[in-house]
């Protein structure tokens, strides 16, 4: 069977979907496995590094997709639709192709696979269940993003995080508030911690009171009824009444203007992102204090916050929106997405099978869109 790995070619994207590593693993499967030249570049991988690990190097898109079996990819591969290259049509029918591939905010995409004969598989639908933590794509690349995000905001601010007793004088520590606390958020507690910050964070999930105390934070929040209940079965966010919304916007209003970084991760699945931050709250901070918007791409946490921007208010503040957090740090990214690639296909390879897709299995039900020339995601079926 042949594993294809080409270049991402949407713009921005340094990712790449395989490493040495899980080329010598894939290998080890008994898979035969392609690259397209310069794939990895974006990452700091050599031709000749995925060559010393067993990868045949094709010159381009086409050589390296042709008969593929398997195609592993960062993000969704460009249609016709998009009006320039089209590299879905280089892959061939029956092929298994796994991706973020964003279904929401491109259907025509999913239909399009359906129509090429290719099965699509979703990563970022992976289920939280423990065997399937290991593969998780949403929280390997979180991670690498709430890190990221923090590192930024120290360069972007004009002063220090840690506090600092010089002979010439005490510079005292940053403030930095964490908004949301899920795998993006927590590590964004963890590395300001480290930098020597005062950290404090919010959530509406009771559940992360201890875990942002027990990393050093304090806990900001209205903690009423509602907030006691607000968790959903699978432990994501549900959305606030309004009633709680003004009463927490009151009680961040009052905290904010104290902070110098403001990091802000907060997402509600298949919806637009909650303004957590408004211009108001802008206006009440400091100069020279950053916040970063890590749920630009959904519409953004922070009113103000431009797509691949850094805007700096009339009072002297930097909003930062850059998009595809994960590509900021590539090489991390990259290598831990291909691990979480290579163990889905450990996963359902068999010694004598290859790799085999078990339709009744609860991880591919979750991540299949399509399946030889039909869309089966319920969320996008019909
Ligand atoms: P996410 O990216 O969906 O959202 C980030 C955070 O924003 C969440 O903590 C959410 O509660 C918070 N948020 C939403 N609306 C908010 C608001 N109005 N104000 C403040 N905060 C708000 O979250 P995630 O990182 O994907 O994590 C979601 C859940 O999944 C967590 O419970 C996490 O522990 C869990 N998880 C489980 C596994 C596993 O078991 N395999 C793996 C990763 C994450």
């Amino acid at each position: 069977m042949k594993v294809a790995i080409p270049k991402e070619r949407r713009a921005g994207e340094l990712r790449v979907a395989a490493s040495p590593e899980t080329v010598k693993k894939l290998k080890g499967l008994g898979l035969d496995v392609v690259v397209e030249s310069g794939a990895g570049l974006g990452s700091s991988i050599t031709d000749a590094a995925f060559e010393a690990a067993g990868a045949a190097i094709a010159a381009d898109a086409a050589s390296a997709l042709a008969d593929a079996d398997i195609v592993l990819k960062v993000q969704r591969p460009l249609i016709a639709a998009e009006g320039g290259e089209d590299e879905l049509a280089l892959v061939r029918k029956g092929a298994l192709l796994f991706a973020i591939l964003n279904p929401y905010s491109s259907r025509d995409h999913v239909k399009a696979y359906a129509d090429a004969g290719v099965n699509a598989f979703a990563m970022e639908f992976m289920p939280r269940i423990t065997r399937a933590q290991v593969m998780d794509v949403l929280s390997s690349q979180a991670n690498l993003a709430g890190y990221k995000a923090v590192v930024d905001a120290a360069g972007e601010y004009g002063r220090a995080f840690p506090m600092m007793m010089t002979a010439a004088g005490t510079v005292p520590p940053a403030r930095a508030f964490i908004m949301g606390v899920g795998v993006a958020g927590l590590q964004a507690i963890a590395t300001a911690k480290r930098l020597g910050a005062i950290v404090s964070a919010t959530d509406v999930r009771p559940a992360v009171k201890e875990q942002v105390q027990s990393l050093g934070g304090s806990f900001v929040a209205v903690e009423n009824d509602e907030f006691r209940q607000a968790e959903t079965a699978g432990g994501y966010a549900k959305e606030m009444s309004d009633d709680y919304k003004r009463q927490q916007a009151a009680l961040v209003a009052e905290h904010i203007k104290k902070q110098d970084i403001v990091i802000t991760t907060a997402l509600i699945p298949g919806r637009k992102a909650p303004i957590l931050v408004t211009a108001e709250h802008v206006a009440s901070m400091k100069p020279g204090s950053v916040l970063i918007d890590l749920a630009v791409e959904q519409g953004g946490n922070v009113e103000g916050a431009k797509l691949g921007e850094v805007v700096t208010t009339a009072n002297g503040v930097k909003i930062v929106g850059h998009a595809n957090y994960a590509s900021r740090i590539a090489e991390s990214a990259s290598l831990l997405y291909a691990k979480n690639l290579l163990a889905l296909l450990t996963s359902l390879h068999g010694k004598d099978t290859g790799v085999a897709v078990n339709w009744d299995d609860e991880i591919v039900k979750a991540i299949a869109l399509t399946r030889d020339g039909a869309v089966v995601h319920p969320a996008f079926a019909g």
